[in-house]
């Protein structure tokens, strides 16, 4: 019979099903429950732990708190016990130490009580109980200790993800290490080539990839394991890092942008006579990356990472400046309408007396308006467009969109930022994207790793750091006393409320108490209390936001809708609510509305008395820094990266083998490698990289959503 066409295929490409052992029932069972199809995701899942096989418990030594346990002795006797649910099999087990050991099943009674043989010598392994004083272990796994693996096997037996339904079909962890077995009797090296350069290979002593994926599923010792490890979490780091930095390579080469080789007098002009202050050096130098960006002939992709404060909006405007200078128009996008508006408001009051025309687009603006509107961007009578999402849409047509600015680009979604690139022909426009969301160095370069990313790590001198202190539940009235001090100074306060989508109506309902006792304790007409919820209908959100902003009122009552942005300097003092129910990095941005003048400000973090060790922690940690960098890199560590804000659409964080929290420097290391590599053979054609080029490609085949990075 001829083989049939799928034997032709890579051996890693074929069906599980081609296994020994695995019949279509148990091939669809992976596919459905792990979303294991081929031999090759079997390969590459890979174990979560390791049981260490060749360390023997003392019976007499264990105590409660062994854990999962290895013995071996003589089962010395085998009874059925008990009735009902009480009914079990119960054996002891003795060993050398003399001491012995129960054992005990509630299910497979009949069967199991046939094949275990009282008088033979056994391994049993499983965790330890203690049930009425008596220590035992239920359902243990059980090996004749004749037929133990032999030290040529492997030691360390790896342990898989599993499910319910597997297990019962065979596939629990033994079932699973069988076919790896099998899987490895019928690889071959060449099933597995080297895709690493030599040189690198060399460089960093790595392991074969072979041997690599070999011991991490069948490791013969803590050493093995190790360095197979170390293998693929380089090796992982090394291709996605790869993959990223040929992306961006393809599209330099392919997304070719205007050419702003001029800084001409409208910024000259500004920062001559409109600029209110020196720009700090940090501000200077990404104003200088742009200003390179800008003038290669390549649309510009780039990232701007700031602290809340840094003053990314000056250098947004500076930079649209310069799309002016060369003859173009230029828009910024910011996710709310008070964020929008808040940069209408700065940015025409920084242009004053320039002669520019600046207009503001949200979907407030309306009827004639808006007609008018959308006529004179058409006509290029309007320079610099500001606005919320309503920028995106069809009708927003500009007569020449040079460059596009997103404000706090983790809150736009991947396609609404893509809709800003059709909006001029036959270039798309530059586009900045900022983001005062700080994210760890590690998850910049995976996350955004196809973008250039620049960085403001100074604030504007004369800012007075933001003194904050944690108080338990029980001590509001220090909190209160506090709020009257910086009142009774001129000063606003800001008292935040968490309030979270599945509890919502109950969150509300707590806002609405707490204005109710905050009215009793600041009484009109001495004190004005505002309230902003994002319940509230967008006018009123404004109207109340913009009475707080002018001083009518002293206090804001808010959820997090203030999270973002809002600029209000006289407010020196915030007070967070429940503090344990917000995540470290909504709480920086929620502290970065104080400070934002030049008082001295506070923030207080008020929550309940008992706190898990992690909001403990979180708390530890706001209290002693005010540096978004460190916050973030917490948030990662107590976090792990999946949950970091500015990453979730991310999708490529979801990774084998590498820990993005802990693997900074492998991933640095990695990264500088594929640098290097791309520099000197950007389309991998060179022979030695012919399997790396053939790896990458077959990899990321299936990996979607990777067009979409950025
Ligand atoms: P963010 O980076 O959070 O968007 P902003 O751009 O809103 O920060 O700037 C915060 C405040 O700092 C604004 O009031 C702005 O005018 C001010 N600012 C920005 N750059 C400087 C500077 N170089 N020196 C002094 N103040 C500055
Ligand atoms: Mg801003």
């Amino acid at each position: 019979m001829p083989a049939p066409a799928a034997n032709k295929a890579p051996l890693l490409d074929r069906s599980v099903a081609h296994l020994p052992g695995v019949g279509p029932a148990k091939a669809k069972i992976l596919a459905e429950d792990l979303q294991i199809h081929t031999l090759g995701d079997l390969l590459y899942a890979y174990p979560f732990r390791y049981v260490d096989r060749t360390q023997f418990h003392r019976i007499c030594d264990l105590v409660p708190s062994s854990g999962t346990i290895q013995v071996r002795g003589i089962l010395t006797t085998l009874n059925v016990k008990g009735e009902g649910r009480a009914f079990r099999l119960v054996g002891r087990l003795r060993d050398d130490s003399g001491a012995a050991l129960e054992l005990v099943w509630f299910k497979g009674i009949n069967v199991l009580q046939n094949i275990f043989i009282v008088g033979e010598e056994y391994i049993a392994y499983g965790p330890l109980q203690e049930f009425n004083g008596r220590l035992s272990i239920t359902h243990p796994e059980m090996d004749l200790a004749r037929n133990a693996p032999t030290t040529a096997e492997a030691t360390f037996e790896p342990v898989y993800a599993s499910t319910e339904k597997l297990n019962r079909r065979g596939l629990d962890a033994r079932g699973r290490r069988k076919l790896i077995r099998t899987l490895f009797e019928q690889l071959l090296p060449q099933d597995l080539p080297e895709i690493i350069p030599d040189h690198l290979v060399r460089e960093l002593r790595l392991e074969s990839r072979h041997a690599a994926l070999r011991n991490i599923h069948l490791p013969g010792s803590q050493a093995e394991l190790d360095a197979a490890i170390r293998r693929l979490k380089y090796e992982e780091l090394f291709l996605l890092q790869l993959r990223l930095l040929q992306l961006k390579v393809v599209r330099e080469a392919q997304v070719a942008g205007y050419t702003f080789d001029r800084i001409g007098t409208i910024f000259n002009r500004f920062y001559s006579d409109f600029l209110p202050f020196a720009l700090t050096n940090a501000q200077k130098r990404v104003l200088k990356e742009i200003r390179y960006d800008l003038g290669r002939g390549i649309q510009m992709n780039r990232l701007l990472q700031g602290d809340v404060g840094s003053g990314k909006t000056m250098v947004g405007l500076m930079t649209m400046l310069m799309a002016l200078d060369n003859g173009f128009q230029a828009c910024l996008m910011a996710p709310t309408e008070i964020l929008a508006f808040q940069h209408y408001e700065s940015i025409t009051g920084y242009l004053a007396g320039m002669d520019l025309r600046v207009a503001f687009l949200s979907g407030n603006v309306k009827g004639k308006a808006r007609r008018e509107l959308l006529a004179a961007l058409a006509a290029g009578d309007i320079d610099i467009l500001l606005g919320t999402h309503a920028l995106i849409e069809p009708t927003v047509v500009f007569k020449n969109l040079g460059l596009a600015i997103i404000d706090e680009q983790h809150r736009f979604g991947v396609e609404q930022r893509a809709k800003l690139w059709v909006k001029n022909k036959p270039y798309p426009p530059h586009v900045l994207v900022m983001t005062a969301t700080p994210i760890p160095r590690t998850l910049a370069m995976t996350a955004y790793g196809d973008l250039d990313v620049s960085v403001i790590d100074e604030l504007p001198p004369g800012r007075t750091p933001i003194e904050t202190v944690h108080f338990t539940e029980h001590r509001r009235e220090r909190v209160f006393g506090r709020i009257r001090e910086e009142i009774a100074k001129g000063r606003q306060a800001y008292i935040v409320y968490p309030l979270i989508e599945e509890n919502e109506k109950l969150d509300l309902l707590a806002l609405e108490a707490a204005y109710e006792e905050m009215l009793h304790r600041f009484p009109r007409p001495d004190y004005q209390i505002s309230v902003v919820h994002g319940k509230m209908k967008p006018d009123a959100k404004d109207q109340e936001m913009a009475r707080f902003k002018d001083g009518q009122t002293q206090i804001m009552m808010a959820t997090t809708v203030i999270e973002v942005g809002v600029n209000v300097p006289n407010a020196t003092i915030m007070v967070i609510v429940h503090t344990e129910r917000f995540g470290l990095s909504q709480l920086h941005q929620l502290r970065g509305r104080v400070g934002r003048g030049a008082e001295a400000s506070y923030c207080i973090l008020l929550s309940s008395v008992k706190l898990s060790k992690e909001s403990r922690e979180r708390i530890k940690i706001m209290t002693e820094t005010t540096d978004g960098f460190k916050i973030a890199e917490a948030d990662l560590r107590l976090r792990g990266p999946g949950m970091i804000d500015g990453t979730q659409q991310s999708g490529i964080l979801q990774m084998r083998i590498a820990d993005l929290a802990q693997d900074g420097v492998i991933l640095a290391v990695a990264r500088d490698h594929a640098k290097a590599i791309l520099a000197q053979d950007p389309h991998l054609q060179r022979p030695e990289h012919a399997s790396l080029s053939a790896h990458l490609e077959q990899f990321y085949k299936s990996v979607r959503g990777w067009g979409r990075i950025s």
